[in-house]
């Protein structure tokens, strides 16, 4: 079977009708967010175990070891809330706290209670209290130590009173985290003080180093506030962001190309269980001036990858379809940009790089760089003015408003 077996016929589209034959529900849900390229003409195999699509001995030996090649074995999930689970896997958090949290709901933190089940010989009571059993519920929320904690950030978290249920605790923290009316470290902060706790219980175990509730409250902030920084740019952590953000010190300044070129910033935003990604754009010309500016709302993503590789492709069907040939393309996602430049491969965008290439090859005179985000926020404002428009795209001959205080200065004054 070749995946144009899997289209309608005569179109390039996926056929949910043959999916239902061949593919079983998950698989087809999958398949149809699959991007479908428009422009490639044979199909090629894939090595879905590296992000540059090729084999290598370290990942095949990897699938070796993990993964289950006799189907009809049955592998009994873990425990744990399904439901809960995918809450927290949606989470805008740091991987590492997504994971240790989704083991901890599957029974798979190594607490003394845990360890017991495993007929591992572990004293299971709680070494930092002495008061009761070492369960991950205990270590995070019942522990006195953690009580403590809690109430070092009761600015961050208010009044919880936990219970001793794990689920029950876990799921009012994340029911907060989408509080509308909170800011992104009221809403995620929990999270990191969660890590601290874990982190703290183990330096004490196995290090015997001992902090006070204060210092590690402090620490759980600190990381938290860092973290949500440096991801400033998502859309989760976005609603805090006001225009005084904006830099103006020379590296933060976006920069007019050269005489006779024009330029053309783009920026999307991506957001887990979105229904479409938002893309922005901007063309200036070499004083800086505004020729056209838009925004589009594209099909969904499944990551910011995927959603940057649909916004760029979006902008060169726009610059072409504008007649435009002289053009340097500048967004500020590294990973995509150092992708195209270095002709990889990438598993998770595969289709988009082809049609991508296949544009850029009818725009000889046009350069892609990375810069920013600073340089790129007039696209950035684009892409998030998608949000406020009915429509599925919007093209601007004169910039909207919120652009004004994102353009380039020494023109606008
Ligand atoms: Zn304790």
């Amino acid at each position: 079977m070749t995946v144009s077996d899997l289209w309608k016929e005569g179109r390039r589209e996926w056929d949910p009708v043959v999916f239902e034959g061949v593919l079983n529900p998950e698989d087809q849900q999958l398949a149809s967010s699959l991007f479908l390229s428009k422009h490639s003409d044979k199909d090629s195999y894939e090595w879905a175990y590296t992000k540059n699509a090729k084999y290598s001995v370290k990942s095949g030996y990897w699938v070796a070891t993990h993964v289950n090649i006799h189907e009809d074995e049955v592998i009994q999930p873990p425990q744990g809330s399904i439901d809960l689970k995918e809450k927290l896997w949606k989470l805008q958090i740091t991987p590492k706290i997504r994971h240790f949290l989704w083991r901890g709901l599957s029974g798979a933190l190594a607490t003394a209670t845990q360890l017991r089940t495993r007929t591992i010989p572990a004293d299971p009571i709680c070494q930092k209290c002495c008061q009761e059993e070492e369960t991950v519920n205990h270590i995070l929320f019942t522990c006195p130590f953690a009580n403590a904690v809690w109430r070092h950030v009761y600015s961050l978290v208010g009044q919880i009173r936990f219970s001793y249920s794990l689920e029950d605790n876990l799921r009012r923290l994340l029911l907060r985290a989408t509080h509308p009316s909170l800011n992104t470290s009221q809403r995620l902060g929990p999270f990191w003080i969660m890590w601290r706790l874990w982190k703290s219980r183990n330096d004490f175990l196995f290090q015997k180093i001992i902090r006070s509730p204060q210092i590690e409250a402090n620490k759980g902030v600190h990381e938290a506030n860092e973290w949500i920084e440096a991801n400033s740019n998502d859309e989760a952590t976005r609603i805090d962001q006001t225009s005084q953000n904006r830099v103006t010190d020379r590296g933060s300044q976006w920069q007019p190309p050269p005489s006779g070129w024009l330029k053309c910033n783009f920026d999307s935003g991506f957001m887990q269980g979105r229904t479409f990604t938002n893309t922005g754009w901007i063309i200036r010309d070499s004083d800086g001036k505004v020729i056209l500016s838009g925004c589009a709302k594209l099909q969904p993503a499944t990551t910011p990858l995927q959603a940057e590789a649909l916004g760029f492709l979006h902008v060169l069907h726009v610059v072409w379809a504008h007649g435009m040939r002289q053009i340097c393309f500048e967004g500020d996602n590294k990973e995509l940009i150092s992708i195209i430049n270095n002709c990889e491969d990438h598993s998770s965008i595969g289709s988009l790089l082809y049609d991508i290439r296949h544009w850029m090859a009818k725009l000889p005179l046009s350069s892609l760089d990375h810069i920013n985000r600073e340089r790129n926020s007039a696209a950035d404002k684009m892409a998030q003015h998608t949000l406020t428009i009915s429509s599925l795209y919007h093209l601007y001959s004169v910039p909207p408003p919120c652009l004004i205080p994102h353009l380039y200065k020494p023109y606008t004054i």
